[in-house]
């Protein structure tokens, strides 16, 4: 029998993830550092939860996910070891389908609300 294409595909993503979670420490959106032992938040559940004995199964959000730059939904590879980076979960949220840079300046562009009062020139 002929293996799935899927199959294939998941053991190339598995690679590549795994590669990313050794190669890259930090947030590549917010350069913060990513706690890698993070996983679920002990004792809380989501809805489809299947078992009383469940420690907890709610993703939490400062875990460390891979993501794509350019998002698969315009074009990104998911499998170039170069297009791929290590990101909080509640960042990959955020960034959702903007490339880094692009969330980078929504993320900058919000934060930095002081002007800098800069001297005219006419004076
Ligand atoms: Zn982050
Ligand atoms: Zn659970």
């Amino acid at each position: 029998m002929v293996a799935p294409l899927h199959n294939a595909n998941g053991h190339r993503r598995r690679q590549v993830v795994a590669r990313v979670k050794a190669e890259e420490h930090d947030c590549a959106l917010c350069d913060q550092h990513v706690d890698k032992t993070l996983n679920f938040i002990a004792g809380e559940h989501g809805k489809k939860c299947p078992s009383r004995d469940c420690i907890g199964c709610m993703p939490d959000p400062m875990r460390g996910e891979v993501d794509e730059d350019v998002p698969r939904s315009r074009g990104g590879s998911p499998y170039d070891r170069g297009n791929t980076h290590l990101m909080h979960r509640k960042c990959n949220q955020f960034k959702s389908d903007m490339t880094i840079a692009e969330a980078r300046e929504k993320l900058h562009g919000a934060k930095t609300t002081t002007r800098t009062v800069t001297a005219s020139p006419i004076w």
